[in-house]
């Protein structure tokens, strides 16, 4: 059994996603980098190690019932517990659009995605993180679904990462004391999603991410933060 935090990071391969597990390996963490296609997960562990950087691959497609129960069979096994559960991956679709005129099927896509698959690996994981003196988990959100600032526009997104604040909360105060459960927003970042004129690079992005996981107070819990700092619902 490692005594290093084991984290496991949703959609490790590209983005954020794989800045967070670059940085998490380079403090020493086991990263166990996860990918819907084995192809490209085992492609940016391969990035990672020519970097001198270890990472494990797993498969999981977050939305499938089955390949989360086999990533938990996998930890059970390996590890016996979870620290920090990562949940990055996540959707902005080419068919979002505004409240009034967004197909609900998309809106369905986008909250399979980016809302319920957040709320199912934490059910499923929440046993094996009750396992570790510092469980964790982390959910990727954004400031679209802040209802404090709430425009209109792209409304399946906004509603899927408002419901995922929702989730947090929720999970917060039902692990309250074993787990903390908190939701960061990265800022608006130079990704696939976020396109190249977004403001912050992909190493700003992941590090409120990374603080969340290892470095924040582990009694801060039920919160959403953005740079550190707590920010409104
Ligand atoms: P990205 O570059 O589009 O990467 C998205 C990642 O999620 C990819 O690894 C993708 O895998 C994975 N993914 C999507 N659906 C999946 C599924 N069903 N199963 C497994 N993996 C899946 O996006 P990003 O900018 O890194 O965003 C990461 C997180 O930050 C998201 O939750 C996003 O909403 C949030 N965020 C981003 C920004 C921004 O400006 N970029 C701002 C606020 C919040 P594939 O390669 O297989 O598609």
């Amino acid at each position: 059994m490692t005594e290093k935090p084991v984290i496991v990071v949703t959609g490790g391969n590209r983005g954020i996603g794989l800045e967070v597990c670059r940085q998490l390996a380079r403090r020493g963490a086991q990263v166990i980098l996860t990918a819907r296609q084995p192809e490209d997960g085992k492609g940016a562990v391969k990035s990672l190690a020519a970097q001198k950087l270890s990472a494990q691959f797993q498969p999981l497609e977050v939305t499938d019932a089955e390949s989360a129960a086999a990533l938990r069979h996998y930890l059970k096994r390996e590890f016996g517990r979870l620290d920090v559960l990562i949940n990055n991956a996540g959707i902005f679709s080419k068919a979002d659009g505004p409240g009034l005129t967004v197909k609900l099927e998309t809106v369905r896509a986008t909250l399979e995605t980016n809302t319920l698959a957040p709320l199912h690996l934490s059910q499923l994981m929440a046993p094996l993180l009750k396992r570790s003196r510092t469980a964790r988990i982390v959910n990727v959100s954004s400031g679209m679904g802040a209802l404090s600032d709430m425009q209109g526009g792209y409304a399946a997104y906004r509603i899927s990462k408002t419901a995922l604040n929702a989730v947090t909360a929720i999970l917060a105060a039902e692990l309250r004391g074993a787990v903390a459960v908190n939701c960061v927003c990265p800022g608006w970042v130079k990704t696939d999603m976020g396109g190249a004129n977004a403001e912050r690079e992909v190493s700003q992005g992941a590090a409120g991410i990374v603080w969340l996981a290892l470095d924040a107070p582990q009694d801060l819990t039920g919160k959403f933060v953005r740079d550190r700092e707590v920010i409104p619902w």
